[in-house]
């Protein structure tokens, strides 16, 4: 048994998933317009939504394919072993990862300039100057570099004095560090925005007004310059139990009116009503348990690197395994299954807009938040079933106008 030639087979497969998601975003073009949203574009927007789909669906293309074509260059032609010749465990795995993160980060930073400073820039979305871009990307690298390396070294240390346990005890500490940095979102999210609080006025009221109505304490409504980088308007609560930060984009209030926005917020009520956030934590922690699994198997079954290359165990190398064949393998269940619960959760969290009275005001504000962001009003059934957290517009709004 080769585990090369298995493994490049899988890295296949997962690539021709990928390429069917793609063929399936980009074929929802020929889709007819649902009725309920056909005011969403009129015919000169209607032009504009066709157009800057075919481009992101194209850069994505693009992205998937070189990522593929890199990777196997990378596996085929045993790239890895040849950059990470040190003796020392700790050392060979840093010099794998750091290559690896580093090469993520430059195609990440190529895509991704592509997607937000040239397409997004040409449909007026991206307010990021190049400074602010090249600012993030290395924000998001040192980030990614500290968290990667600094974990797959505690794997080490961990795995060389315990075996097998390790197992048990990095799924744990992979899981609080998981729920850990969900609790801190609201720290991490100051490394990159603004924050300042909502003045008063009938936003304020209106908001602070529904939210004890429902047994809320709200400790501050602040609002983000999301307006630095984006146009596209969002808003969200963060922190947990009933004291809770809302965060409302800047852009939000720019183009919405305050029932509007108070309706948005009803929706993000239903969540935390329902405790949505927390039933996703489990599939999130079952997640990160299977790429622990997944390394463990890796690191423990010697018979691989010689195949690849390498002259003995190499734990950056077992991470990039599990996290480019391994993972995108199993993901696609993962996805399918989570998804539908978000999805579920999203039509109840609309019934609670609805029962506060804002079912209308709901149905305006999807149609502004849709429209303004050039979305796919009629995604292919399938995609939505294999690839959509959300719901359609359409979807949702006939759902809202049901309870209505
Ligand atoms: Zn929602």
């Amino acid at each position: 048994m080769n585990f090369k030639i298995i493994g490049l087979v899988i890295f296949a497969v997962t690539f021709l998933y990928e390429l069917l998601l793609a063929f399936l975003d980009w074929s929802s073009k020929d889709n007819p317009t649902p009725e309920n949203v056909r005011d969403v574009y009129d015919g000169e927007k209607y032009k504009k939504w066709l157009s800057y789909h075919g481009e992101t669906c194209a850069a994505d293309l693009v992205n998937t394919v070189a990522g593929f074509v890199i990777y196997l260059a990378l596996l085929g032609f045993d790239v890895l072993p040849k950059i990470a010749p040190s003796g020392n465990v700790y050392l060979a795995a840093i010099e794998v990862l750091l290559f690896v993160l580093t090469l993520d980060a430059l195609t990440g930073g190529v895509y991704g300039y592509v997607n937000s400073m040239v397409i997004d820039e040409k449909y007026g979305f991206n307010k990021r100057t190049v400074k602010t871009f090249l600012v993030d990307q290395l924000k998001s690298y040192l980030i990614s570099v500290v968290l990667t390396v600094g974990l797959v070294c505690l794997f080490i240390l961990i795995y060389e004095a315990l075996g097998d346990w390790t197992l048990l005890l990095f799924s744990g500490i992979m899981a609080a560090i998981l729920l850990g940095i969900s609790a801190l979102y609201p720290f991490f999210s100051k490394i990159y925005n603004k924050f300042t609080p909502l003045p008063d006025g009938e936003l304020r009221e209106k908001l602070t007004a529904l939210l004890t109505k429902n047994g809320y304490t709200v400790r501050e409504i602040q609002v983000m310059d999301g307006s630095r980088r984006d146009s596209r308007a969002n808003a969200y609560f963060s922190g947990f139990g009933k004291t809770k930060t809302i965060v409302l984009y800047d852009t939000l209030i720019d183009t919405m009116t305050p029932d509007e926005i108070v309706a948005v917020f009803a929706h993000e009520l239903g969540h935390g009503l329902h405790k949505d956030t927390l039933k996703n934590a489990p599939i999130a922690v079952l997640q990160v348990v299977f790429i622990v699994v997944a390394i463990w198997l890796t690191v423990r079954t010697g018979a691989i690197y010689p195949d690849f290359g390498f002259a003995g165990v190499n734990y950056g190398f077992a991470y990039v395994l599990a996290s480019v064949i391994e993972l995108p393998l199993i993901m696609p269940l993962f996805s399918l299954v989570s998804n539908a619960v978000t999805r579920r959760a999203e039509y109840r969290a609309d019934a609670h807009a609805v029962e506060e009275g804002y079912g209308k005001e709901l149905v305006s504000a999807l149609k502004k938040l849709s429209g303004d962001s050039l979305s796919n009003l009629a995604p292919s059934p399938l995609l939505v079933k294999l690839y959509y957290s959300h719901p359609t517009l359409s979807q949702r709004i006939a759902a809202i106008e049901r309870a209505m």
